[in-house]
């Protein structure tokens, strides 16, 4: 059904997805591939510089990203802290000031690739839902 939105000349919605992650991985624009996602860290633009694609919609609009890097980076704290408990005989002050830093690390390292990929989980919405606005290149 979805594919049925978009014309002949146009990629397939797979391919859409495919070329969408791998740009806004490279903090790129989801749909031109060009303008940057973000103008400072974590910071990202209104629209984009080349194509004009709006990538701040409405407030809230980043509420999905919030929740994206929470579960993630929650799955990956008790992923280091039974590493720790596992395969260390720390005490649990040992393994919290050996942990904690670590899991600030990824949660601060992680914050950009979730806007982005939340960034591009909404752009891809948009092209399935027929949006006038999305249109892939
Ligand atoms: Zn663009």
């Amino acid at each position: 059904m979805v594919k049925r939105l978009l014309r002949w000349d146009e990629p397939t919605l797979d391919g859409v997805k495919l070329r969408c992650l791998r740009r806004v991985v490279r903090h790129t624009c989801p749909q031109c591939g060009v303008g940057a996602l973000f103008d400072r860290w974590a910071h990202l633009r209104e629209r984009c510089n080349h194509c004009g694609l709006i990538y701040r919609r409405e407030d809230g609009a980043e509420l999905g990203s919030m929740y994206l890097s929470a579960t993630i980076s929650q799955l990956f704290a008790a992923a280091v802290f039974v590493l720790l408990w596992v395969f260390t005989d720390f005490g649990a002050w040992d393994g919290f000031a050996v942990g904690a830093p670590i899991v600030l690390a990824f949660c601060y390292g992680f914050l950009p690739l979730s806007m982005a990929l939340w960034t591009a989980i909404e752009y891809l919405t948009d092209i399935a839902s027929g949006a006038w606005w999305a249109r892939p290149r």
